[in-house]
């Protein structure tokens, strides 16, 4: 087996250890492999061994690799910071957004969805740790927008995504998930229902696993260390 392929397996092995150990229902987290920087070879590679979810960044890079994979029956997320003038080429490719946060850009992606494709699924980023050089909606703001966007069409609100404050310690990470499975049940409490959460990378997919996440957005342990940009 080549190593992105061996790579895979032994990610898929940890999630469903995950699972296991905190008696989840095995498959019940997915896997969304991110193939930012990677080629389109890579990608290739990871569809061999059986991978169909892909995460990515940059919407030119995105956009030039999508076209090259058409056939493959793919289904891609947008997980990057988003600017305006972005928003029809993501609105126009993408089966999935992780990435919004605020309502500006929910409105554009809404607006240029193609009628002839499904929904957009789309996730609120939340700025769990509240810092100051992350995106994301703050916590208290989360649930206002919820539902500006949910009265949107061609919008499916689906879930919460965070990338919390780096920490090497398992139960600072657990805390901050934590924080987002509390929120994501407020807003389903107060008439947002939400069923997914995309939290937990490639340093943190147990915690993540053991605090409710139900897609996990994994690159450096699948393709390799990124070179830096
Ligand atoms: C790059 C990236 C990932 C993957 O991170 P790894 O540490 O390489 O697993 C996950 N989520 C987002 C939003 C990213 O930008």
């Amino acid at each position: 087996m080549d190593t992105i392929g061996a790579n895979l397996q032994a990610v898929k092995a940890r999630i469903a250890a995950a699972e296991n150990l905190c008696g989840r229902v095995a498959g019940s987290v997915a896997l969304l492999a991110v193939s930012k920087t990677f080629s389109a070879d890579a990608i290739r590679c990871a569809c061999a061994a059986g991978q169909r979810a892909f995460g990515e960044n940059y919407v030119q890079e995105a956009v030039d690799k999508i076209a090259a994979l058409q056939g493959l029956e793919l289904e891609w997320h947008f997980i990057g910071p988003i600017q305006s003038n972005k928003t029809r080429q993501i609105a126009e490719h993408f089966d999935w957004v992780h990435s919004v946060d605020r309502l500006k850009i929910a409105e554009r992606l809404s607006a240029a969805r193609p009628a002839a494709m499904a929904p957009l699924q789309l996730c609120l980023q939340v700025n769990i740790g509240n810092e100051d050089s992350k995106s994301g909606v703050a916590p208290g703001d989360a649930l206002a927008l919820a539902r500006s966007i949910a009265a949107l069409p061609r919008l499916k609100l689906r879930g919460m995504m965070t990338i919390p404050p780096a920490s090497d310690d398992s139960t600072v990470q657990r805390g901050y998930f934590a924080q987002l499975r509390q929120l994501r049940n407020e807003l389903t409490a107060n008439g947002c229902a939400l069923d997914t959460l995309s939290m937990g990378m490639s340093a943190d997919i147990d915690a993540a696993i053991a605090e409710g996440a139900t897609m996990v957005r994994v690159g450096t342990a699948i393709f390799g260390a990124r070179a830096r940009p």
